[in-house]
């Protein structure tokens, strides 16, 4: 069997590290042809040392300069470049089959683009560039034979539970929606009034998952939850009123699709990506993942709430950027990327991370295009305000 030949987008962060994890398992499955990272250099270095890519792309010129020469001293070949352009090209080449999508934020949608055109198997992870650009993401993707293979828990979770080759039209296919669940976050059971003192720390410590700094604060304010309806929608061509979320504190049950005969099929697992990361690896096999069997009988129980849309509004605006559709979801994604990052650098206080999306929203005019060049300059203005917006607190 020719192994499956491999570019990481993101291999630094917490969706890269674990993928590396799963291919390490199985080295005559899989190549790694490029490793890709924005800042953090020493770990790209080991990675490149560990899994010898033909390229490796890091975020400016003088970390490539750098990152060339510990490489050369090392006896490696990798060519190493940088930027954007960079990105594009190492997701589009022709060495690679896959390409894991794993870049968190607006930065991740011109890669992971230029893999959808380039006919490549996607791993996505990075669920922004499909909130910002569904529509033409997936016409992409249709139109030059790529196969989307979704990496978020829950959507790889609905995946497992459609029907084997589900189609556009799931509602032909028996289907009736789809239940989304949450952890509800860190915050679940937190009085409002006791969320004005929440601190970065606090915010990133979920409860059951380790992830990246940015989804850690999305799962705190349920924005990521809203991410996820917008995700879903363009994965699965659901309406909005077909994708219920649903509170399980657990995080034992990924999500669930309702059929018409009353059948809920459900996908349930320990809380630990290696496990979606290994489905969308092997698809259609399966593969050790490294993650334990699920012990039934230490979980006891599982339970089920509705979401509080008054204490976390972003999971509203979510649903109200999809129903106005163009550019909102953009709009949304952009200030909410800003606002998260204020938060977590100490610039703005936790609950005015809804305020700052709320006031971006009314500031910024929608438009109903969805042209990358629309999208890029929603985004761009999204990002002025809100940026402003979170200088004048
Ligand atoms: P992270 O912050 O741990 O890692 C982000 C990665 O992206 C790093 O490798 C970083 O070098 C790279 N990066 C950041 N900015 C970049 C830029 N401007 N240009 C190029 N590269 C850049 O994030 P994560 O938690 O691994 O999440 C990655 C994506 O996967 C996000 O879109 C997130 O929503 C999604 N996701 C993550 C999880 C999880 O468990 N961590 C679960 C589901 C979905
Ligand atoms: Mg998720």
């Amino acid at each position: 069997m020719k192994p499956q030949s491999l570019t990481l987008l993101g291999s630094t962060g917490s969706i890269g590290v674990n993928t590396l994890d799963v291919v390490r398992r199985h080295p005559e499955r899989y190549r790694v042809v490029a490793l890709c990272a924005h800042t953090r250099i020493d770990e790209l270095f080991a990675q490149c040392v560990e899994f010898r890519p033909l390229r490796a792309v890091i975020g400016d010129a003088l970390l490539a300069t750098q990152l060339a020469q510990r490489l050369r001293q090392a006896g490696l070949a990798t060519e190493v470049s940088h930027g954007v352009e960079a990105l594009e090209r190492v997701a589009s080449a022709p060495e690679t089959d896959t390409v894991m999508a794993a870049i968190v934020g607006a930065a991740g949608l011109r890669p992971t683009l230029a893999a959808a055109r380039a006919g490549k198997k996607i791993l996505l992870a990075n669920k922004e560039a499909l909130v910002m650009a569904g529509a033409l993401f997936m016409r992409v993707a249709r139109e030059n034979g790529a196969c989307l293979l979704p990496v978020d828990s829950e959507h790889n979770a609905i995946f497992q539970s459609l029907p084997p080759n589900f189609s556009d039209d799931l509602a032909r296919q028996g289907v009736r929606r789809i239940l989304l669940t949450a952890s509800g976050g860190c915050f679940r059971t937190t009085p409002l009034a006791e969320m004005t003192e929440v601190t970065p720390e606090q915010a990133c410590a979920h409860p059951n998952w380790v992830m990246g700094p940015k989804i850690s604060v999305d799962s705190a304010t349920l924005m990521n939850k809203g991410l996820e309806v917008i995700e879903a929608r363009w994965l699965f061509n659901l309406a909005p009123e077909q994708i219920q979320v649903v509170v399980h504190p657990q995080s034992v049950i990924h999500s669930m699709v309702e059929y018409v005969d009353g059948s809920i099929l459900a996908q349930l697992g320990n809380p630990d990506m290696r496990t979606p990361i290994a489905h969308c690896l092997a698809y259609p096999e399966r593969i050790e993942s490294g993650v334990e069997a699920l012990n039934l009988f230490k979980i006891g129980r599982l339970d089920f709430e509705a979401p509080d849309f008054e204490r976390f509004p972003c999971l509203g605006f979510a649903y109200d950027a999809l129903k106005a559709g163009g550019t909102a979801p953009a709009i949304l994604n952009a200030a909410n990327e800003v606002a998260v990052e204020a938060f977590l650098a100490r610039r703005l206080p936790f609950l005015a991370i809804p305020r700052a999306i709320a006031a971006t929203r009314e500031a910024v005019a929608l438009n109903c295009g969805e042209s990358l060049p629309a999208i890029l300059q929603a985004d761009a203005e999204a990002r002025a305000f809100a940026s402003a917006w979170v200088g004048r607190q």
